[in-house]
Order: C-alpha cells, then structure tokens, then sequence
C-alpha cells in the first residue's frame, strides 16, 4: 500500500491517484488495511454475480459486523469502535468499499450511519439495547426514510403524517427511493407531527413489521439492488417511545444526517474515479491504436492528465475540509460544494474512462461500465447540485 509520507512518482493504480495527505497517520493506514481486506475476500469476488441477479445475502451483514466493519464511529458500549470524532475512518471505509466500482454494498451496509445516530443520541436505554446494540451486531438493519413521491429536495415539505391517539402516534403516508427500505428491520422515518415547515418535523422508530406498512421494490433502477422501495403507512401504531428526538424539532437532526451522507459520497465518488481513471490509463498504456499506444496519442494522453488534476484537485479540498471539520470548525458550505466537485467529477471521469476503453467496456462486466451506470445517484443522494448551490449560497452570505 502507498506510503503517504514519501511517496514521490506515484503509480498510477488505484492507489497511486490518491494524493499523500498530510492528515492521514499510521493508524488510519491500519484501518484502511482491514477494510480492503474485507473487501478482498468478502465483497469483490461476489460483484458480478450480486450485480446479476441484484442483490447480495444478508449474511454479508454479521461478516461485516464480525470482521468490525459495521462499528465504525459508534460508542464502544454499543459494539462500536473508532474515535467517532475522527470523519477519517469512515471516508476510508467509504472509499475501500468503492474501490471494486460500486456503490451497492455500501449503500445497504452503510443505512445505519445515517439512520443510527439520532437513536444513539436521544433512544432510551432499551432502544440501545433492542435496536443500536444488534445492529451493529448485524443482527438488525435499517433505512432512513425521507424522501417522498411528492419530492425529495424540499425535505422540510414532508407530508406523511403523525398523530398522537392516545398512548400512541398513527402514521399515514409513504415514502419512495429508500435504500434498504426491503431489508430493513427497523425504519427512521421523518413524520410531520406538527404545522407546516421544518419545524413541523419529528422523527420516529418504526418497526418495518408493523402492521399498515407495505413495501415494494422500486424496480427500473439498473442500480442493482432489489433492496431499494417504496413504503406505504396505512394507520401504522408507533409507541410512544419511538419518537426519537424533541416532538417537531426533528429537521435539525435530519440535517445533521445530511453531512454524515455527503462526506461518505464525496469520499466514494472519489474513489470511484481513481478506480475509472487507473482502468483507462491502464489500457491506454497496453492498447495499440494507428501503429502507437493509445497513451501516445496528444489528444488522449491530455485527457487523462486533465481527470488527474481533477482528482487530486478535489483531494487537496477534501483535505482541507476535513481538517476544518477537526478543528471543530462549521464546514457545511465547503462539504456542499466539494460535494457537487466531486460528483461532477466522478461523472466526468466515468464518461472518460468508457471512453477510453472504446467498445471494451460493453464487452462483459466491467468496473468502468458499472461505475458509469452508477455514478448519477451520487449527484442525487445527500442532495442534487441545486439543492447543495442553494445551501452554499446561503451559507457564504450570498444572499
Ligand atoms: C438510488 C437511490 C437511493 C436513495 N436512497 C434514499 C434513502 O435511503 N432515503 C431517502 O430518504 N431518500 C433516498 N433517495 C432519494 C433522494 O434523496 C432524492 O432522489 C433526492 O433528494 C432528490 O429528490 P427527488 O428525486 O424527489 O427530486 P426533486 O426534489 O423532485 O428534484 C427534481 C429536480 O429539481 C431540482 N430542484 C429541486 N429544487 C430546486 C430548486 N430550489 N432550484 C433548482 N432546482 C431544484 C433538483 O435538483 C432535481 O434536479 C434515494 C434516491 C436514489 C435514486
């Protein structure tokens, strides 16, 4: 693996196009060793075949959870590890998770990381025990259930509704495009328990057995993943100790969940574009086009190093924002904006790489071409370019 600290030229592999980080020590280097073993031998070997038939065993869940994959940044009386405080272990596993070009796997195994939290913060001692403690466990898993079929980006528009009957909240309404929403034992939902607004938001713990719950797959997405749905309430029971959080105070911790969402996204689009880019420049260099390698063509050859630059470019801003972050600094306008930069980067770099490869990369599976197929719901998930402008804007004092 590359040594940070004194590495001079660089291979242009996988990880050779990441940048050396001042910021990332022996022991970040330790943990990112673990994760890709975990990827080795329990994830990449599956790829094509999962992507075939879309989906992957649930069992992946407890593997992960044994080999200390699904703890990362929880406390350690719940089962977690890793300082909590240090965003750099999660954007590793992020970024290993990413490395064999797709997002998938991640997408599932990481539900808990936005959907754990605000139980971990505000649950009772039961909840730690019933729900925190077992899914870190990989004996539970979850979805965080916002978006709605009347949109998504106006989160503070929600409509599905909670009301308080007695010792109990009735909730009615439905929610599309959740992630895990088939698996999931356990689903965050943000309920509009009060007046119109964010203000008007709470969130509740709701058991996906419930009666009144119906799931259906979203199906036409070639993001492969049958996990992914739609959920129906009709008059669905919540006790009273699943509001998680203060009654119609819930957007604050909604947006909180947002930046856990976009750090990770900016760390595995990134990675996904080192994984295109490292696939073209590797065939660049083999294959032969009018009697040179393609490498030695201008044309080709300036394209590449531009996808370079635009990698290590949203690196040194990467770098940058995470340390702000440690510094305990408010980096919320910068992780919005690297966030697009590293999406349009990602898209920029998939188109290229396909590119590259010419027709080689319809011929069978292929990481380039399942990176390309996957790379727009990055621009989407933790919120789409207008949306991230939008909260930049106000957050510079733009407006
Ligand atoms: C694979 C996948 C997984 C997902 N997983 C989850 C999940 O686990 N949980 C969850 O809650 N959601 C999930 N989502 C939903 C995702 O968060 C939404 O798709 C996203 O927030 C956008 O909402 P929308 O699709 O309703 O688009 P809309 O909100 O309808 O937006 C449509 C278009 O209008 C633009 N737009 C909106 N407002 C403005 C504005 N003010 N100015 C200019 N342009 C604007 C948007 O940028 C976008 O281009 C997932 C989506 C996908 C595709």
């Amino acid at each position: 693996m590359t040594n940070d600290a004194t590495t001079t030229r660089a291979a242009l592999d996988f990880d050779g196009l990441r940048p050396p980080s001042p910021w990332l020590t022996d022991a970040h280097r330790e943990w990112r060793d673990r994760v890709r073993s975990f990827v080795v031998e329990e994830v990449e070997p599956h790829l094509d075949s999962w992507d075939a038939a879309g989906t992957f065993p649930d069992a992946l869940y407890r593997t992960a959870a044994r080999r200390g994959m699904l703890g990362v940044g929880f406390p350690v009386e719940l089962g977690g590890h890793t300082p909590a405080a240090d965003p750099w272990y999660r954007m590793l596993f992020a970024e290993e998770l990413h490395r064999p070009g797709s997002g998938v796997v991640f997408a599932d195994l990481a539900t808990h990381w936005i959907a754990l939290p605000p139980v971990v913060q505000f649950g009772s001692r039961e909840l730690q025990e019933s729900i925190a403690r077992p899914v870190l466990a990989g004996e539970r898993k979850m979805a965080f259930a916002v978006t709605e079929p009347g949109g998504g980006s106006d989160a503070g528009a929600l409509q599905t509704q909670a009301q308080r009957r007695g010792d109990a909240w009735i909730v009615n309404g439905s929610k599309t495009l959740i992630s895990g929403a088939l698996r999931a034992d356990d689903i965050l939902t943000a309920v509009r328990t009060g007046g119109p607004g964010a203000s008007g938001i709470s969130l509740l713990l709701v058991d996906a057995s419930s009666p009144g719950i119906e799931r259906q797959v979203v199906a036409g997405l070639r993001w492969y993943n049958s996990s992914i749905g739609t959920i129906e309430f009709h008059d669905v029971l919540v006790p009273l100790d699943r509001l998680i959080g203060p009654q119609d105070r819930g957007f604050a911790a909604l947006a909180r969940q947002f930046n856990v969402e976009r750090l990770s996204g900016i760390a595995a689009t990134l990675a996904m574009s080192r994984t295109a880019v490292a696939e073209a420049i590797g065939w660049a260099q083999r294959r032969e086009a009018f009697g040179r390698k393609l490498v030695e063509h201008q044309a080709l050859r300036h394209k590449l190093v531009d996808l370079v630059r635009a990698i290590r470019a949203s690196y040194a801003f990467l770098d940058q924002c995470v340390w702000r972050l440690q510094r305990g600094e408010t980096v919320v306008a910068d992780i919005a904006m690297l966030k697009v930069q590293a999406t349009r980067t990602l898209e920029r770099c998939a188109r290229e790489a396909m590119h590259v490869l010419g027709g080689r990369a319809y011929a069978g599976p292929t990481r380039v071409e399942r990176i390309y197929r996957e790379a727009r719901i990055f621009a989407l998930g933790g919120g789409t370019e207008e949306v991230l402008d939008d909260l930049a804007a106000r957050q510079l004092g733009l407006l």
